[in-house]
């Protein structure tokens, strides 16, 4: 990287930053038609509830299998597809896939797994995401109450507020999730004025959690959050047994992270969970 190759501060500077902007071009124009080339794909990773210890759930989440490159993560390109105003063709693509999936899922009697999807900030704003949403659901045969669309603090209060978006799904049947619960700026706001269903705790205060008080106490609180507005609480990126005990000492109803599990791919979920011997259930 760049700032690593030395102190010789002006000379890196040219030639990495072209090197960089290159590189976002091409990876700019080539997402364009990633779409096409059927390059997209979703991996998806399984929520668990502590109480019965069977997973509940999957969130579906985005990756990039490019030719060269390999499997980009979200992370690398989403960002860039909100910036070129891609991010709208993305969502739909996730939205009908995923639930095309969920939906074979459930045909394969996995009756209760609840599909997971992230919603971007663009995505919300586009008109028509409730029709297109209830088109998705009649075209694949998903029942609402199966679908559950996680969006982030940083979608402004404002700007939720300005549409009727959030109602009207919550009338469809579909549940609001906010994501990376936590790390935003209006996260009590949501709860007050909005049908949410679930907080889900950021995986920074869950990473930090066993070392240091603050962020056990901030976790706790969370927790304590949704309990009293009877919503349920999930906590991601648990990666040790020790993470998770402590969690369910808190009360934390679902876990989701490394520990369980990574997001797979749709085959390697099948063959993990044995699909065809669990009579609906996925008890661990
Ligand atoms: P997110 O929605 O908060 O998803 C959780 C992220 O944490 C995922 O990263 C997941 O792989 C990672 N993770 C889960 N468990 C663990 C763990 O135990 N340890 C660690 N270190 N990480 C864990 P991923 O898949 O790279 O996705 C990153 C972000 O990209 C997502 O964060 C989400 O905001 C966004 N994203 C992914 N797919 C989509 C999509 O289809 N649409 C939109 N709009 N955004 C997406
Ligand atoms: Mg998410
Ligand atoms: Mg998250
Ligand atoms: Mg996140």
């Amino acid at each position: 990287r760049a700032k690593d190759r030395g102190k010789n501060g002006y000379c890196f500077y040219n030639s990495d930053m072209s090197e960089e902007s290159l590189q976002k071009l091409t990876l700019e124009s080539e997402l364009e038609t990633a779409i096409q080339n059927n390059d997209l794909v979703l991996h998806y990773q399984p929520q668990i509830d502590l109480s019965t210890n069977q997973v509940i759930g999957m969130e579906a989440l985005l990756r990039w299998n490019h030719p060269q490159l390999g499997l980009i993560p979200p992370d690398n390109f989403i960002p860039l597809a909100e910036e070129m105003g891609l991010m709208i063709n993305l969502g739909e693509w996730v939205l009908i896939n995923a639930c095309r999936q969920m939906k074979s899922w459930h045909d394969q009697g996995m009756t209760s797994l609840k599909l997971s999807i992230n919603l971007s900030p663009q995505e919300f704003l586009k008109q028509k995401l409730v029709d297109k949403v209830k088109q998705v659901l009649l075209d694949t045969g998903l029942t609402p109450q199966c679908l559950e669309l996680e969006i982030t603090e940083s979608m402004t209060m404002d700007v939720i507020r300005s549409t009727s978006v959030l109602e009207e799904l919550h009338d469809i049947g579909i549940q609001i999730a906010i994501d990376d619960f936590g790390t935003g700026y209006s996260s009590l706001n949501y709860l007050k004025n909005f049908h949410i269903h679930r907080l889900k705790i950021d995986r920074s205060f869950v990473r930090d959690m066993l070392n240091g008080p603050k962020d056990a106490k901030i976790v706790g609180a969370i927790v304590s959050i949704a309990h009293a507005l009877n919503l349920k609480v999930i906590a991601e990126g648990v990666e040790t047994k020790d993470q998770l005990e402590f969690l369910r000492n808190l009360q934390c109803d679902e876990i989701q992270g490394f520990y369980f599990s990574k997001p797979l791919s749709a085959n390697d979920i099948e063959k993990k969970y044995e699909f065809n011997s669990t009579r609906g259930v996925i008890q661990l």
